[in-house]
């Protein structure tokens, strides 16, 4: 039986590179993405190209019904045998007495409650060798002052969630661990206004540069399979040393 992966933000990023990478490693898969049906239809394409099953559905993390249609998708494909909590939002970067009620909230709604909805509808469903990597931050310890401190708070809180959920799946047989990237060249950074973020970041990182998508998907690849069998409660940085 093929492994079967559950990917929420699929379409566009470093949900598009885990989708890529996880089919040519032999994953069937369904992702979810919010608006942008172009973009979700190219990966699709990719998925089929690449020889296994997938369906991409057009679902909002926050709502728990669109969740429950995600999975039952996902379900009828196989034992569920895979969770990627990806999908995830900052706001307009600033200080925190600028930040918006409606910013806070939206950031608090897909990166916190929207990863929690999916952790249970995979806690329910999934059986002994399943796993979860939840996508975090390095901003989660960095606190990212002047940017989007909510934010990074609401990414350590999801570090505090795959160490609570790892414990607590642990006797199931469930791993449960986080991938921290540090700044990452996708479209994200455009939301909040600063598209270039990425250069602009370089020559504070040790290694000089921010990474690509690829090199987030590749941690995420390997905490997925068995090469990780002894792996959960982990946090991953993929940081370029920061
Ligand atoms: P991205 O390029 O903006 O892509 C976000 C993806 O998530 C898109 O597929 C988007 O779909 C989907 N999405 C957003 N909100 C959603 C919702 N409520 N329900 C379903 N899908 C939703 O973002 P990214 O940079 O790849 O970020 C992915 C994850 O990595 C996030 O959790 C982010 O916080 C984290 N991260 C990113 C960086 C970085 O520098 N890029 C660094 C650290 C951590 P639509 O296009 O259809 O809206």
């Amino acid at each position: 039986m093929s492994p079967v992966t559950v990917v929420t933000g699929g379409s566009r990023g470093i949900g598009a590179a885990t989708v890529r990478q996880l089919a040519r490693a032999g994953h069937d898969i369904v992702f979810c993405y919010r608006r942008d049906t172009e973009a979700a239809a190219a990966v699709l394409h990719d998925i089929h190209t690449a020889g296994v099953r997938g369906h991409a559905v057009q679902a909002d993390t926050t709502d728990p019904e669109q969740v429950d249609h995600l999975f039952t998708t996902a379900a009828e494909l196989g034992d569920i045998t895979g969770l990627v909590n990806n999908a995830g939002v900052t706001s307009p970067v600033g200080p925190l007495v600028d930040l918006t009620l409606t910013d806070l909230r939206r950031v608090i709604d897909v990166n916190l409650v929207g990863y929690i909805l999916c952790a249970q509808q995979a806690a329910r469903r999934m059986g002994a060798g399943a796993a979860i990597v939840n996508i975090s931050s390095a901003a989660a310890t960095l606190g990212s002052p002047g940017e989007y401190i909510h934010y990074a708070a609401v990414k350590a809180a999801t570090d505090t969630l795959t160490i609570g959920l790892a414990k607590e799946l642990g006797p199931r047989k469930i791993r449960v661990n986080t991938v921290s990237p540090g700044t990452i060249w996708t479209d994200i950074h455009a939301v909040s206004g600063v598209p270039d973020r990425p250069a602009r970041i370089a020559e504070r990182v040790p290694l000089g540069r921010a990474g690509e998508a690829d090199e987030i998907a590749a941690a995420v690849v390997w905490l997925l399979s068995d090469a990780a069998s002894y792996t959960t409660g982990a946090t991953l940085r993929v940081a370029g040393g920061l």
